[in-house]
């Protein structure tokens, strides 16, 4: 078994350590003799879409959003409609979230997004949306916790009818109004949770990786669990961080 896994614009879109979420993804996979494949796309490149199983998107400052958006929607969309309809998995984190959506309004600027989700982000006045959070996520049944840290000062409203990933336990969320942080459509995943996510949430890096080698080779696979000592204190943490917030 092998999962490929593409990285967009690791070198603009990487705060707080997003790119760990692609070292545990790769530590994973090798842990269990699963092949790994790592590929990265920049500024002006193109990719093929039925050639990688999870594509991901790390965070970035305003500036380096502005840089990558553009490119994104010239250069990639075509790419990341086929790869999604086609059952890719895709996991985008704060700046790379808020670009799935059809646009980030700033002051007097409108980027836009790629409109592969049902969302907008705004950045409205106010402070900007910081700290530990954690949320309760049901993707088939269970009820599962995430926690991480969030810093955006955009704010993200869900049309009516998207779906978020998980509800606000504790922190902010998408807006700090509506309760709701993320957006989960099938394969899509968008969240604000840096710490880097995965790392700190081990179920979520196997549920992606588990939906990933299911769209390269065909059926459900079954992950050999491991052991998570260090991975459940991380968890751990994070969430005693938020509660105490
Ligand atoms: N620049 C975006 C915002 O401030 C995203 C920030 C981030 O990726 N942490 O809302």
């Amino acid at each position: 078994m092998r999962l490929r896994l593409l990285s967009l614009y690791p070198d603009q879109m990487n705060i707080y350590a997003d790119r760990g979420n692609l070292t545990f993804i790769r530590k994973r996979c090798e842990w269990r003799g699963i092949g790994f494949e790592l590929t990265s796309c920049g500024l002006g490149e193109e990719f093929d879409p039925g050639g990688h199983d999870l594509i991901y998107m790390g965070g970035g400052q305003d500036r380096d959003q502005k840089a990558v958006a553009g490119d994104l929607v010239r250069v990639k969309r075509g790419q990341m409609f086929t790869a999604r309809d086609d059952g890719a998995v895709i996991l985008a984190v704060c700046g790379g979230y808020q670009l799935l959506g059809r646009s980030y309004q700033l002051e007097g600027e409108r980027i836009e997004g790629l409109g592969l989700a049902g969302l907008e982000t705004v950045r409205e006045s106010g402070p900007r949306l910081i700290g530990p959070v954690a949320i309760t996520v049901d993707l088939d049944g269970t009820e599962r916790t995430l926690a991480g840290f969030e810093n955006h000062g955009g704010r993200t409203y869900l049309d009516t009818g998207c779906e978020p990933l998980g509800r606000v336990r504790s922190g902010h969320g998408n807006n700090g109004r509506d309760g709701l942080e993320g957006v989960h459509d099938r394969n899509l995943f968008g969240t604000y949770l840096h710490g880097p996510l995965l790392p700190k949430n081990a179920w979520l890096a196997d549920h992606l990786i588990g939906l990933a080698l299911e769209h390269h080779h065909g059926g459900p696979v079954e992950l050999e669990p491991l052991p998570d000592e260090l991975e459940s204190a991380a968890h751990q943490s994070a969430l005693r961080a938020a509660e105490a917030g």
